[in-house]
């Protein structure tokens, strides 16, 4: 049977405030109470994983073990079926490299051009489906885990459109919808993101099953 979190504090280990307030939001109407691993001082361990689990469990283990309270972390990023799966946990790393070619941080629009680039290199009938991916992670300070994978599954569209959200947003057409993410309502992209599945997965284990 799965481990439940408690009444203890939960450390959210991230040190997006954005994210944290997304979660903390999720999990107030379970009465979780939680504190983000930046305001505790943790340091962000290197994401050296190849899964999203893998990824997810660094950031979780590394908050537990130093603040010795239930951590939950999460990882995500964008699979291109004919890319075989990529960028996949190199999501964000595509990105950077903007940065080490001597650009200002991350730029998403080289990032979803890399992707657009290398799906034109492969001829104009490759396969456009993809999948984003979220795996929240939850780690106890005695060792024991727990992870939920959610995912939205969609089409890669170019030129990019919309200007909400955020990342590969631009580009992603979730199923069913002729909008990108980034032209999505923000209220109704977090109905059908991977995130919210992987939420729901973790809310139904954890505190309705
Ligand atoms: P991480 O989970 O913070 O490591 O981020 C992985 C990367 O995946 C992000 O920097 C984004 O580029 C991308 N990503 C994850 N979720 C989304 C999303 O909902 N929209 C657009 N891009 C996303």
């Amino acid at each position: 049977m799965t481990r439940r979190l408690g009444g203890e504090t939960l450390v959210i280990a991230t040190h997006n405030s954005g994210k944290l307030k997304e979660i903390q939001a999720l999990l107030e109407p379970y009465g979780i109470k939680c504190i983000s691993a930046g305001s505790l001082g943790l340091p962000e361990p290197p994401e050296t994983g190849t899964t999203f689990t893998e990824n997810a469990l660094i950031k979780a283990r590394a908050a537990t073990e130093a603040a010795q309270l239930p951590a939950l972390a999460d990882d995500s990023g964008l699979c291109v079926d004919a890319l075989g799966g990529a960028p996949g946990v190199y999501t964000a790393d595509w990105a950077e490299a903007a940065r080490f070619e001597g650009g200002p941080g991350r730029d998403w629009y080289m990032a979803m051009g890399k992707v657009e680039g290398k799906l034109q290199h492969l001829g104009t009938d490759t396969p456009r489906g993809c999948h984003f991916a979220c795996v929240l992670a939850i780690a106890w300070p005695d060792g024991e885990w727990t992870a939920y994978e959610g995912r939205a599954q969609g089409t890669l569209t170019w030129p990019p459109r919309g200007t909400l959200g955020f990342g590969y947003d631009p580009v992603f057409v979730p199923l069913g919808d002729t909008r990108t993410f980034a032209e999505l309502d923000p209220a109704e992209k977090h109905a059908i993101s991977h995130r919210a599945d992987a939420f729901a997965k973790l809310v139904a284990d954890q505190f309705e099953a």
